[in-house]
């Protein structure tokens, strides 16, 4: 019997994966140009997918592994977000950050920190500039009283579960930021700060020199099973394969998996020109820092400096729910200017300094929290929908399906596939128009923050 997988649609991008575009040009694309077989193909080079890949070669040292990416390497969602790595909850869309069992949140940091443990190892494996992969912890700013004292009752759960934070008053936080914006925040020190675009590219040119075949340009269109094994085409080529992994985030339910159960969310951030000495000198602070807001619907700001690509400072806000996965020029241009707004009232002596990009990109959410990490069929396995914290929970959910893959059981194979389904949605349009709703509102309570 013929099994057959089609994809509906491939990813389209909205603005550019500055990331990327603010290092030196990447290597020359490699396409595919013959038809080949592997032991295993991953589909998308994401966070989801390299980790596979990288488990894969561990788990099978002798196994031919071929990865396909739609688009060009470090283009897509994992090139388009904030660079948090974070080993803490956070959960968008969950009541703040400590509602959370002691237990179940102490099993979710272990796990984080395996995954941010997996991506350290790639580093140094790869020998990776540490630059882009930088172990300096972040601060959950706070600019209104409530959310002073959400922090500090974060503080306090966190103290419970043995987990160390530091309180920083106005003044310590005017001093890292030069910003007099918030009133307090608090310092976690597990999270590593990524480059996430010369992450990403740094492990993939690992990969391949451990001999894992990347092609770029090479979105999977159809997967089919004759009885034979797998095959993925694409719109040239294709690739057989004893087992397929689909590592393509949302774009699974492109090929008809979790039908209407999963939240395609995009994200929207800016990023500034790169920033001149006499305005560093108006700016104050120090060159590198990352703070998330105490609402999860806050805004998420960052400063990098040169080795990062530039001297500038991230903005990161607002979000749609798009089905179709299509974020338009209109709620861009929308994106663009809130984010205008909120480095204005945060940094008032710069707000004529410009913003050379803005973006979106997207997110992969369900409504009980939960990823598709299983065998979907016989030899087809899935790592998507990773909930917000993709750079830890896509590392986390590629290495499980790498091992799912290979017959391992591990905490993280055990965790994922103890989950139950993701929860069905509502038909659009109520889904949609519901949804929307919803993040507005949930935008506008985040207020200042
Ligand atoms: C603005 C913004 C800020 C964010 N900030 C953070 C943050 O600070 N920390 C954090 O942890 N997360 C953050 N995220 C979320 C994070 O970027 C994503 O969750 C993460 O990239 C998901 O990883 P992934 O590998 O599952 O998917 P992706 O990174 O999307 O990778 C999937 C890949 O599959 C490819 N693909 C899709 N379909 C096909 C196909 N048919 N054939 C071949 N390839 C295909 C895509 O091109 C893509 O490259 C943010 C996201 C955004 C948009």
């Amino acid at each position: 019997m013929t099994t057959v997988f089609t994809a509906k649609r491939t990813p389209v991008h909205r603005g550019p994966a500055a990331w990327s575009a603010i290092l030196p040009g990447q290597d020359a694309i490699v396409e595919l140009r013959e038809d080949l077989s592997a032991d295993f193909v991953v589909i998308g080079a994401g966070f989801a997918g390299l980790s596979a890949a990288r488990r894969l070669t561990e788990l099978a040292p002798e196994a031919k592994i071929i990865v396909l990416e739609a688009g060009r390497l470090a283009e897509g969602a994992c090139a388009r977000n904030s660079g948090f790595m974070i080993d803490l909850p956070h959960e968008i869309g969950g009541q703040g950050y400590s509602g959370n069992g002691a237990a179940r949140n102490r099993a979710q940091i272990a796990l984080n920190r395996q995954a941010i443990g997996f991506a350290k190892s790639a580093v140094e494996a790869y020998d990776i500039d540490r630059n882009f992969f930088d172990p300096v912890g972040k601060v959950n700013g706070a600019v209104s009283g409530k959310a002073d004292s959400l922090n500090r009752s974060y503080a306090a759960d966190l103290a419970q579960i043995g987990e160390a934070s530091e309180y920083l008053d106005a003044k310590a936080m005017a001093e890292m930021t030069g910003s007099r914006h918030y009133v307090s925040g608090l310092f976690t020190p597990g999270t590593v700060m990524i480059q996430p675009a010369g992450y990403v590219r740094s492990v993939a040119q690992g990969l391949r020199r451990d001999g894992v075949a990347i092609f770029e340009h090479a979105p999977a269109v159809k997967v089919e099973n004759t009885g034979a094994g797998w095959t993925v085409s694409t719109a040239t080529n294709r690739v057989s394969a004893g087992k397929v992994i689909f590592a393509n985030n949302g774009h699974l339910e492109s090929f008809g998996f979790a039908r209407q159960r999963l939240m395609h969310i995009f994200l929207y951030a800016s990023m500034t020109v790169d920033l001149a000495g006499d305005v560093l000198k108006k700016l104050g602070g120090v060159p590198r820092w990352g703070i998330t807001p105490s609402d999860p619907m806050g805004t998420t700001m960052r400063r990098i400096d040169g080795p990062l690509g530039g001297n500038r400072i991230v903005t990161r806000t607002c979000a749609s729910f798009l089905p179709e996965m299509l974020p338009s020029e209109t709620a861009l241009q929308r994106a663009a200017k809130v984010h205008r707004r909120k480095f204005a009232d945060r940094f008032p002596a710069l707000s004529d300094v410009p913003m050379e990009f803005t973006w979106a990109g997207h997110l992969c959410l369900s409504r009980n929290g939960v990823a598709v990490m299983r065998e979907l069929e016989k030899n087809l396995f899935s790592a998507c929908g990773c909930n917000g914290l993709g750079t830890v929970r896509g590392t986390q959910i590629g290495m499980g399906a790498a091992e799912l893959a290979c017959g391992v059981t591990s905490d993280i194979t055990r965790h994922f596939t103890a989950e139950e389904e993701p929860t069905q949605l509502p038909p659009p349009p109520i889904s949609t128009f519901g949804a929307n709703i919803y993040l507005r509102w949930k935008e506008w309570m985040a207020g200042k923050e």
